[in-house]
């Protein structure tokens, strides 16, 4: 698979899984960009590194909203969208993104 065609099934995925929806909601910008500084992942809410290669999203649900995708995620969104293999779960990876972040919440309760 090219980058290209990659990044764009990247931006093809849907993140929310219709989670919104309101009237009025828009997606005002979607993108894949190279990190500029570091910060916590929207998805798996691990730390993004400076130079990584994300998805930034900028959206008005209701309020103004800022979303990147690390790029462990971005592959999980590719994955997601793969049906070519009927023996496997297509969502399995971004489910274990999100199993990621549930753990780090787990330890933070812990600390
Ligand atoms: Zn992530």
């Amino acid at each position: 698979m090219s980058t290209q065609t990659k990044e764009q099934a990247i931006l093809d995925f849907d993140p929310f899984e219709g989670d919104f929806g309101e009237p009025g909601d828009s997606i005002l910008a979607n993108k894949m960009v190279t990190a500029r500084k570091p910060g916590p992942c929207s998805h798996c809410e691990q730390e993004i590194q400076k130079g990584e290669r994300v998805r930034s999203m900028a959206a008005k649900f209701g309020d103004f909203m800022r979303y990147r995708w690390c790029a462990a995620c971005c592959d999980a969104m590719v994955a997601a969208d793969d049906d070519s293999d009927d023996s496997a779960d297509p969502w399995e990876a971004w489910e274990a993104r999100a199993a990621l972040r549930n753990d780090q919440r787990a330890q933070q309760r812990e600390g």
